[in-house]
């Protein structure tokens, strides 16, 4: 109850923050403006927060035009559908050129091919050199034409070729975006239920050990209660690279949730998958936390891990829901910790729920 309180309180105070924006400014209340002012009362963007101090410092105000360039330019999954809108209206654009492009070749090659047989009708009959001649400046000239036109359409479509290889790079940049935390470039939960699923099913079809990992910050929020959201942003981003430099290879991390995180290891046991937790709890411990603005030290975070390892009659679904439960009981037990379905801790916590 307190939590949901806390985050209530919280979540208000910057739903204050944007409103009196709002109203100071008298700017109208519609919900980009209002989006635009609740982002910088977080002060999760910062790039957002810079551009609107510096403008309002030298105009005084935001216009129309200011507030509508920011949320295009700062609010960034606005961004992505707006990259989406574009690359599909090029791709419709160029599918029509080059529909176009066929119809006309087509038409072409039609008229060629009834002036081959007009040519070789006329050609059957033609006795004398003077009957011949304009037969055959016909020919060269349909031939010339159709060579032209294949000149033309060589060339577009070389040009398509290009564009269409730019398109298919910009979809892949979007999809990419799509699949990230932008906060830790880790996968984002898209990602990691995708990644999941393929791999389960990959696992019970040539069956394979798979084991996951799913950590959670220990105390995170007195954390970010003592120093700010920003500062609470850092660690997770070094979290993230923690274990971007921890997990190599076949292996999937993403960022699961708020400050949870996950990990998929295909091909992998649980003990070695114990060994792998462990790691990465070691990782993220040993790193002293050094506020970057004031270089204060700000101590270290712990993670609670917990891992289960897939059984023949599991699922995706069921499977999460064991690492969860260990996550649960390593918290309980004390976190700062790794606990797996084989251990005491889970045991016990699942005796518990049963009694
Ligand atoms: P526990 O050890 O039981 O996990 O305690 P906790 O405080 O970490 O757990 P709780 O679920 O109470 O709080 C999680 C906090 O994580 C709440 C929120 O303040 C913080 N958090 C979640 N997502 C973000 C984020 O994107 N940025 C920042 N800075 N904090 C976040
Ligand atoms: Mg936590
Ligand atoms: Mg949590």
């Amino acid at each position: 109850m307190v939590k949901v309180l806390d985050e209530h309180e919280r979540t208000m105070a910057f739903a204050e923050v944007a409103l009196g924006q709002i109203r100071s400014l008298r700017q109208t209340a519609i919900p980009r403006n209002y989006e635009i002012w609740y982002v910088y009362a977080t002060g999760y963007n910062a790039p957002l927060n810079k551009i609107i101090n510096e403008t309002l410092a030298r105009n005084g105000k935001l216009t129309e035009a200011d507030l509508e360039q920011i949320y295009d330019t700062y609010l960034s999954h606005i961004k992505t559908t707006d990259r989406i809108d574009k690359v599909g209206a090029r791709v419709i654009g160029e599918i029509d050129e080059v529909l176009k492009l066929l119809t006309d070749a087509l038409g072409m090659s039609e008229s060629y091919e009834a002036c081959l047989d007009g040519a070789t009708q006329k050609l059957s009959t033609a006795r004398t050199a003077a009957q011949v001649k304009p037969i055959v400046e016909m020919l060269l000239k349909s031939t010339r034409e159709m060579r032209e036109t294949n000149m033309a359409l060589e060339q577009r479509l070389t040009l398509s070729r290009g564009e269409i290889s730019n398109l298919q790079q910009s979809l892949e940049a979007i999809r990419a975006e799509s699949l990230t935390d932008p906060l830790t470039g880790l996968g984002n939960r898209k990602y990691f239920d995708r990644m999941i699923e393929t791999e389960v099913q990959n696992a019970l079809a040539n069956n394979q050990p798979l084991s996951l990992l799913m950590f959670d910050i220990d105390h995170f929020k007195s954390f970010n209660d003592s120093y700010g959201h920003l500062t609470g942003d850092q660690v997770l981003r070094l979290v993230g690279l923690s274990l971007k430099q921890t997990i190599k290879g076949q292996d999937i991390t993403a960022r699961y949730g708020g400050e949870e995180f996950a990990v998929v290891l295909p091909n992998t046991a649980l003990r070695q998958a114990l060994t792998v937790a462990d790691h990465i709890r070691r990782a993220i411990m040993a790193k002293e936390l050094k506020k970057k603005s004031t270089g204060e030290i700000l101590g270290r975070v712990t993670i609670s891990v917990g891992v289960s390892m897939l059984k023949p009659d599991d699922d995706t679904d069921s499977l999460i829901e064991r690492a969860d439960a260990c996550l649960y009981a390593a918290k309980r037990a004390g976190r700062n910790r790794v606990v797996c379905e084989v251990d005491p801790e889970y045991t016990a916590e699942m005796r518990g729920q049963v009694a």
